[in-house]
């Protein structure tokens, strides 16, 4: 059975490129059969925070992506660390060091000279411990293989070649006893039963470090597919302004998950030309070999377009839910909240087949969802104002009688009262449907306005159209 992981340093919220990472785990673990367990890597207890915890399991269920199991702590797990770097002590896999800091700046230094990457020098790998000078507390260091090359067969990268004379005999246990991260993660990969390591790229040379250990225990290693990052569009490390942001900031920004979704399965594998992939197909499809092995690039507008694809195509009620659970998030909406009673909710599913035509956010589409929730006088916008002219107030006060006199307040119904008045008074049809969308919204663009009509209803339209009318 293939079991994944997705492994998160819970330091901040679930980024971007985390989420992506989870998402592959996530879908190889549902192509497979298979389980994804999630594993927070809690070691770093200083940078560690349990409000960062519930945030990045907040972003994975919002997206959707739920995990197998209770979440494990690597911090929990410290004391099996401790137990496995003795094993392999005793084994003779590795070995205490007493070396000084002033000892370790030193080979940094000559390191630097020498224009070479620091490497510890292996003066312990042979010292006899009763050498030990007094007083000091050694860490241990894995006695690594100093001759040939450790080889990562990775599933996206093909075979990557680590010559062992660059993998030093690095530590896995601090002299206070802590381990160290490429021991716990080696350790916890191996209890949790992982098969398949997928994460990002930036993790290539540990992968090397971790095989390592693997061996020196005897462990199999698990697969590995080291995933390119996500780039900015401009081919730079990704940035805040271009989309370097918590899952959390694609909620509020009004993202549907599954339009996200979808984005993130597209950012570095692909199906063919499918740009919309239910999540079915997406599972179906998924192969970790597929994954692209350049960096991807963030897009805005394409998750914007997106977004607005899975807007047009969502069933009306869920928008309205959506609609309202992003409410309390949003800047200056308390407002908006405070009125959705029952006939406001009824309202807006009413206008939602308008509204989710126009919108590439549940932002853009709570902003143009207003005149549902305005009060009377209305505030108009400039393009408002300049639409009611004296002129523009005459027509709407023409208008009023027909309307007024309407039998039926039905979209077809108001469609023909409108033509019949235009055409009696030889305007053109926008001469009167643009000063009638400005009464009824304050604005100059709006849903179809026989829908605003409509979904106002008969009362509140002809107040509306009354309070702007001469
Ligand atoms: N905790 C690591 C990170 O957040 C991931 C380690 C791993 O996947 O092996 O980058």
């Amino acid at each position: 059975e293939v079991v994944t992981r997705f492994a998160p340093s819970p330091t901040g919220f679930l980024h971007i490129g985390g989420a992506r990472t989870a998402l592959f785990n996530w879908l190889y673990a549902k192509h497979t059969g298979g389980k994804m367990l999630l594993r927070i890597e809690d070691t770093d207890r200083e940078r560690s925070s349990q409000e960062a915890v519930d945030a990045i399991l907040d972003g994975l269920r919002w997206l959707g992506l739920e995990w197998d199991g209770d979440p494990f702590s690597q911090f929990a797990n410290a004391q099996r660390h401790r137990d496995v770097a003795m094993q392999l002590l005793e084994a003779g896999k590795a070995y205490y060091c007493y070396a000084s800091q002033e000892e370790l700046a030193e080979m940094r230094e000559k390191a630097r000279a020498e224009g070479r990457p620091p490497r510890y020098d292996g003066r312990w790998r042979d010292r006899d411990p009763s050498e030990a000078p007094e007083g000091v507390k050694p860490v241990i260091r894995i006695r690594a293989p100093q001759e040939g090359e450790t080889l990562v067969h990775d599933m996206v990268q093909g075979d990557v070649r680590f010559p062992n004379k660059d993998l030093d005999d690095f530590i896995i246990l601090r002299s206070d006893g802590t381990p160290t991260y490429m021991l716990a993660v080696v350790v916890d990969d191996h209890d949790m039963g992982v098969t398949h390591v997928i994460r990002g790229d930036d993790h290539l040379t540990n992968a090397a470090r971790q095989t390592i250990i693997f061996r020196a225990m005897g462990w199999e290693v698990p697969k590995m597919a080291h995933i390119p990052l996500i780039h900015g569009p401009d081919g730079a490390k990704l940035s805040k302004r271009h989309g370097a942001l918590g899952v959390e900031a694609y909620r509020a920004m009004g993202y549907l998950p599954e339009a996200l979704r979808n984005y993130l399965a597209r950012l570095g594998w692909s199906h063919g030309d499918d740009e919309i992939m239910s999540t079915e197909d997406m599972i179906s499809w998924f192969e970790i070999e597929d994954v692209n092995k350049g960096a991807a690039r963030f897009d805005f507008a394409k998750l914007e377009a997106l977004n607005g694809h899975y807007i047009r195509m969502a069933d009306d009620a869920y928008l309205v839910e959506r609609f309202e659970a992003l409410l309390p998030e949003l800047e200056g909406k308390s407002d908006i909240l405070a009125k959705l009673d029952e006939e406001r909710r009824a309202r807006l599913l009413a206008a939602m087949p308008g509204l989710k035509e126009r919108a590439k956010t549940l932002v853009e589409l709570i902003d143009n969802a207003a005149y549902l929730f305005a009060e009377r006088p209305l505030d108009f916008d400039e393009k408002a104002s300049t639409i009611l002219t004296d002129e523009a107030r005459a027509v709407l006060g023409r208008i009023l009688p027909s309307l007024e006199g309407l039998g039926e307040w039905t979209v077809d119904a108001l469609d023909g009262a409108v033509r019949t008045f235009a055409e009696a008074e030889g305007l053109k049809l926008g001469k009167v449907a643009q000063p009638l969308r400005a009464a009824l919204t304050g604005r100059s663009t709006s849903p179809g306005v026989f829908d605003v009509l409509a979904v106002l209803g008969r009362e509140e339209s002809l107040a509306r159209i009354r309070d702007c009318a001469s």
